[in-house]
């Protein structure tokens, strides 16, 4: 049974020059700990601020916060690439269920995408508790699934300020399901392989469409960006866009060995 985890918003362990200190929860996660009866005595798996991973004892309380003892440093779970996924806006609770399971996968970072045809529309005012609340779901999600980093949920972007984003990618893979030709998706990755090094991981964005599906211009716009942006079909069936939301990062995990994939014989 894997530790319970928690992230740490500000706090760095290694900072730390008492022994035993408080450990720099948030009031819901400090909750959390109450709800699974953690006590003294009991070890918890923490991802600080500077994203360093470490298993700490709770030794006492001060009111709802743990104080704590660092029991050992740990590996922080290696990825297989670092995901970006850019998802179309949608209605509803869609994305909360496509940061959700994506999270869950292993996705790094997700760019909210404003396309043409998203039914759902996110002004400014709303756009920061939007993304406080997807942040919020990330987190919950990479607690819940063990990760050992915290995805980024970016602020909901429009076309021009997501090619600039993109362009910084090493492989940006399309999903789009009208295109005339496309590429096998281990084509569209070649570009991240050849850019992945032991020591850096291959930056890789997913672009999936919202409920009405990218436009032609749209699709236009991302290639032009980024010379290793390649569209990539999902197979026949016209996936939903949260399907496709969750299905097309697996993929892309998985053929860079992600996924189980890297125990491959
Ligand atoms: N054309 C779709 C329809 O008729 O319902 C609308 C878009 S689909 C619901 C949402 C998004 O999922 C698309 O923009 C695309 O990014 C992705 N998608 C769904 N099925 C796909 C497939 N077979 N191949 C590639 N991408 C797909």
């Amino acid at each position: 049974m894997s530790l319970p985890h928690f992230f740490l918003d500000e706090q760095v362990l290694a900072d730390q020059t008492q022994e035993q200190f408080p450990l720099g929860l948030s009031r819901d996660d400090a909750k959390h700990v109450k709800v699974l009866r953690l006590g003294p005595g009991e070890h918890v798996a923490v991802v600080d601020a500077a994203q360093d991973y470490f298993e700490c004892e709770i030794k006492s309380f001060e009111g709802s916060t743990p104080v704590v003892v660092i029991s050992g440093h740990l590996d922080a779970k290696p990825l297989a690439a670092h995901i970006c996924l850019v998802q179309g806006l949608a209605k509803g609770d869609k994305m909360e269920t496509v940061i959700r399971h994506a999270t869950e996968l292993g996705v790094s970072e997700f760019i909210p995408f404003a396309a043409s045809r998203s039914i759902m529309r996110v002004d400014e005012k709303k756009a920061a508790s939007k993304t406080d609340r997807w942040q919020a779901i990330a987190k919950s999600a990479a607690m819940q699934s063990g990760q050992t980093h915290l995805a980024h949920v970016h602020q909901p972007m429009k076309l021009a300020q997501l090619k600039q984003a993109l362009a910084a990618f090493d492989a940006v893979v399309v999903c789009w399901e009208e295109a005339p030709g496309t590429a096998l998706l281990r084509d569209a990755l070649c570009p991240a392989v050849r850019n992945a090094f032991a020591d850096r991981l291959a930056k890789i964005a997913v672009v999936v469409g919202p409920e009405g599906g990218l436009t032609q211009e749209e699709v236009e716009a991302i290639l032009a960006c980024n010379a290793n942006a390649r569209i990539v079909s999902l197979g026949s069936s016209i996936l939903r866009t949260e399907t496709a939301g969750i299905v097309a990062p697996a993929l892309v995990l998985y053929e860079m060995g992600g996924l189980g994939a890297g125990e491959r014989a």
